[in-house]
């Protein structure tokens, strides 16, 4: 089984399933908050990470999990592709395209931020105040500390499943 974050994740932090009423303002969430964000080089040396440049507000939106769908059975089959995002047993998200900013989002076990699927798009809004030039991170669940961290977490909060052995 390939790591994904489902939609009815087992964690709190994990994917909510959340319809959106209005169809309307689909487009919103993409562009919004585009330039209060940045990718730059973690100084943790484990890659990329996607930083705040602005203040954000609990539940606002941070950046949409963008890519292509492709049928959630296929991505079953991708064992070792860690950007695949389950919208529902049907459809998955693969966000490996850079042009897809929050694939640069890192795993926290204490996160600031969470991930919603409103109206069939991924939205990862701000779970917790957020400062200018603080790091956005998720908790991606269980299976992606097992299989990709490889228990390894480098998170460092107190809540850290690295630390509860
Ligand atoms: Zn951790």
């Amino acid at each position: 089984m390939p790591w994904r974050v489902k939609s009815e994740g087992r964690g709190r932090h994990q994917a909510v399933y959340y319809f959106f009423v209005e169809s309307s303002h689909k487009d919103e969430y993409t562009t919004s908050a585009m330039s209060h964000v940045r990718v730059a080089e973690s100084p943790k040396n484990i890659g990329r990470a996607l930083y705040a440049t602005a203040v954000f507000e609990p539940g606002e939106f941070v950046a949409e999990y963008t890519g292509v769908r492709i049928p959630t059975a296929i991505a079953d089959s991708l064992t070792d592709n860690r950007y695949l995002f389950e919208l529902d047993s049907k459809w998955t998200i693969d966000g490996t395209d850079e042009s897809n900013i929050a694939r640069f989002i890192n795993h926290s076990c204490e996160p600031n931020c969470e991930a919603e699927i409103r109206d069939g798009h991924i939205i990862i809004s701000a779970s917790e105040p957020i400062q200018s030039g603080e790091e956005f991170t998720i908790d991606y669940g269980e299976e992606y500390f097992k299989d990709f961290l490889e228990g390894k977490c480098l998170c460092g909060s107190m809540q850290c499943r690295s630390g509860k052995k």
